[in-house]
């Protein structure tokens, strides 16, 4: 339920690949699927400040990413993630110095990754987020959306709005997985 699709996915690389990326950012690792797709991608210098605040199931993925020979490139880092980036952003040399982040953690705070995670991308970087879609209900009405899933599905709805108004990034929003809304920095 939880890992991303394999063609979003596949997609994810060829993006990182688009960008040369070197230096990324992952919010919400899970068992690493995703995370290990980024790895295997950027170059064998490159890092990814990986962040999840449970680290039990990164423990589950963990040999898998090192059987894959790039655990060298993966700084978890275990908290939630909000903190973290401001934390990245109190060093003024990281600013505007990543080319690259993917967004798959908790919806509510999507807006705000967003604010920090345009301050940590060079122009042209570029930033995923995952779930912009939520199952489809996006685009529902309101009265034929689950009562489980409301909550969520109106944070996303604020969300894209937020996106497509923002003139700081160009977007474009895939039906891939569940959805990934992928803009760059400009
Ligand atoms: N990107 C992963 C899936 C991530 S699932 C993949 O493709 O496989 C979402 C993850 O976000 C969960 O592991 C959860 O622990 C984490 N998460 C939820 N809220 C968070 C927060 N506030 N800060 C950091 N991680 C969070
Ligand atoms: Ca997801």
């Amino acid at each position: 339920m939880m890992a991303t699709a394999p063609d979003a996915g596949q997609h994810l690389s060829l993006l990182l690949k688009l960008v040369n990326a070197k230096r990324t950012i992952e919010i919400g690792v899970f068992t690493g699927y995703s995370l290990l797709q980024a790895a295997l991608t950027i170059p064998d210098d490159g890092n990814i400040t990986a962040i999840d605040l449970d680290r039990s199931s990164y423990e589950m993925g963990l040999p898998i990413i090192k059987k894959a020979g790039v655990e060298h490139k993966i700084n978890y880092i275990e908290s939630e993630a909000l903190p973290v980036l401001d934390k990245l952003l109190e060093n003024p040399a990281n600013q505007g110095s990543f080319d690259f982040a993917f967004v798959d953690a908790d919806k509510i705070n999507y807006a705000n990754y967003h604010e920090r995670l345009l301050k940590l991308l060079r122009p042209g970087g570029i930033v995923v987020y995952d779930n912009t879609l939520w199952g489809g209900t996006v685009a529902m009405p309101d009265d034929a959306v689950p009562e489980f899933n409301s909550a969520s599905r109106n944070f996303t709805i604020k969300f894209n709005k937020l996106l497509a108004a923002d003139a700081r990034v160009q977007i474009s929003q895939v039906p891939l997985g569940d959805g990934i809304t992928i803009c760059r920095r400009l």
